[in-house]
């Protein structure tokens, strides 16, 4: 497995509408798109803080997993997302390392990128997700 930087930082928000102006006036980073992602029942907020990518999360309905997020653990970083070179061999590699997968094969994420996640019960708390850009 090649992980090449943090893709992106998940954090979860109970309203985009709220959050955006916090990293816009007082962090002064610019939001560069905002996209819903139906089948993760999210709408996103991305902006770009060099390499590194923060990645808003408000979810569009009361079962989409960040509202159960939020409800539990209340609003902050959600998720670690790592840039790899193939998100199927990465999987495959932890996997047979014994970590527990949410998604066995990628899936299409916000951006048009190929991403998985593995489960917080192997990666010490923290949910990870691997990214792949098909474009690159
Ligand atoms: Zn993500």
């Amino acid at each position: 497995m090649n992980i090449s930087h943090i893709e992106h930082l998940g954090i979860a928000v109970k309203s985009l509408e709220q959050a955006i102006p916090y990293y816009e006036e007082i962090l002064g980073l610019k939001c560069y798109s905002v996209e819903e992602v139906a089948d993760q029942k999210v709408k996103t907020a991305f902006f770009k803080v060099g390499q590194t990518k923060i990645e808003l999360l408000e979810p569009t309905s009361p079962e989409s997993t960040i509202a159960k997020f939020i409800e539990k653990r209340g609003e902050g970083v959600h998720h670690v997302a790592f840039a790899v070179d193939s998100v199927q061999k990465s999987l495959d590699e932890v996997a047979a390392k014994g970590v527990q997968l949410i998604d066995k094969a990628p899936r299409g994420g916000a951006e048009g990128l190929n991403i998985a996640f593995l489960h917080p019960k192997s990666t010490i708390g923290v949910l990870t997700e691997f990214c792949e850009n098909p474009q690159q």
